[in-house]
């Protein structure tokens, strides 16, 4: 049955007909990868195994220069993961307790535990309901009430792309220098996007990005990367992955952690690089076929113009979210929830809140957000059986 259905990764029967009968479509669709990979995966395995250079072996740096080549950046440094990026991207910049990060306060927990991390301080900022991504103007009140009411230094801000679609780099970046603060971007889930000409990882000064299973770009593991034209920090990356190494020399030239990505993921990586703008094309058609159908029904996900996400998700906002997500989940159609709780109603994070009531849009969105499934390896029939039941249920 499987092998019969064409992904949506290849336009054939575009605008078939639904299947009839119940389906089960699945947020993600992991254990096919191999599959879709084929022949240039095992090669890529067997060689590793063959030279048994596990860690930071050659697949590792062939695989920095072609993510450099793609996102049009100078460096790229392979890590463990997207939440290692951004520490190692935090502590290259020196940023430490008595230090204030800005971040949006809808997003993944890890966006503020690596802050935490380096013992620097996490100020939420709300959302932009327009964007679901950090509002400039919020960010704007949040640096002077800092400035104003903590001895606190405001050393960086931390946007995150939020389901894909890269934050408002222009107008953070603008607050950013005014104010000196160095902008570090959470392109966990936008590895792939473009804004006009300029790809994530050019967006910002420094960007980190997750290699994690389910992110566009997904290894079979952890892993993640710093992107950067900046020549010096780069170097201090290299260093700080490595124990704080300088190449393979006997000394800790800085403190360091144990956050390199390993050269199997790196493998994994190379072979999915080939199909990836396949990929996103796929993830793009979708979205669209999605957008066209619910835009006059629900809150569909923001595309400003000129901007092509990465769909990492497919986010919409709905009234009655959970009595919709399980009547999907009736018809067989699994959903997500990207995120049920803020970061600032976390307690991990109460000592960072302030008060609960300073982000509604954030609180907003965590109500009503939903996420439809949205991966390569959807056919025709699923994304119309998707758009069917959905309809059915909303009408
Ligand atoms: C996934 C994600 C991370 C963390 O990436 P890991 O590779 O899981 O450590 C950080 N920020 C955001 C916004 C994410 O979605």
């Amino acid at each position: 049955m499987q092998s019969k259905r064409v992904p949506i990764g290849q336009p054939s029967g575009l605008g078939a007909q639904a299947g009839h009968g119940r389906r089960s479509v699945s947020l993600f669709n992991l254990a096919n990868e191999s599959a879709r990979l084929g022949q240039r995966l095992e090669e890529r395995l067997t060689a590793v195994l063959e030279h048994g250079r596990f860690i930071l072996g050659p697949e590792v740096e062939e695989l920095e220069g072609a993510l450099a080549r793609f996102a049009g950046v100078r460096h790229v440094i392979g890590v463990s993961s997207g939440r290692e990026a951004l520490v190692i991207a935090l502590m290259t910049l020196g940023v430490g307790p008595g230090d204030a990060v800005f971040l949006p306060a809808f997003t993944f927990a890890a966006t503020a535990s690596a802050i935490t991390a380096v013992g620097a301080t996490p100020v939420f900022v709300d959302v932009d309901p327009a964007i679901c991504n950090m509002s400039p103007d919020r960010l704007q009140q949040a640096l002077e009430n800092t400035i104003a009411t903590t001895q606190l230094r405001s050393k960086v801000v931390m946007p995150v792309d939020l389901y894909g679609l890269p934050a408002d780099y222009a107008a953070i970046n603008a607050i950013a220098g005014i104010h000196g603060l160095t902008t570090i971007a959470d392109a966990a889930q936008s590895f792939g996007a473009m804004v006009g000409e300029l790809p994530v990882g050019a967006l910002a000064p420094v960007t980190a990005t997750s290699f994690y299973p389910t992110k566009p770009l997904g290894a079979f593991g952890d892993g993640g990367a710093i992107l950067t034209d900046d020549d010096a920090l780069a170097a201090a990356a290299r260093q700080i992955r490595n124990h704080g190494r300088d190449g393979s020399g006997e000394e800790s030239a800085r403190l360091g952690l144990t956050a390199r990505l390993d050269t199997l993921q790196a493998a994994v990586l190379l072979a999915k690089l080939e199909i990836f703008e396949n990929d996103l094309a796929a993830r793009r058609r979708i979205a669209e076929h999605y957008g066209r159908a619910f835009e006059n029904l629900v809150q569909t996900p923001p595309c400003p113009e000129g901007v092509a996400p990465a769909w990492a998700s497919y986010t919409l906002r709905v009234d009655e979210r959970d009595a919709v997500q399980q009547r999907l989940v009736q018809a067989g159609i699994e959903t997500g929830v990207y995120y049920r709780v803020p970061l600032h109603r976390h307690p991990a994070f109460a000592p960072w809140a302030g008060s609960k009531k300073a982000y509604p849009v954030s609180d907003q969105l965590a109500n009503s957000v939903l996420s439809l499934p949205i991966h390569p390896g959807l056919t025709n029939e699923d994304v119309d059986y998707v758009i069917e039941e959905l309809l059915q249920v909303l009408s």
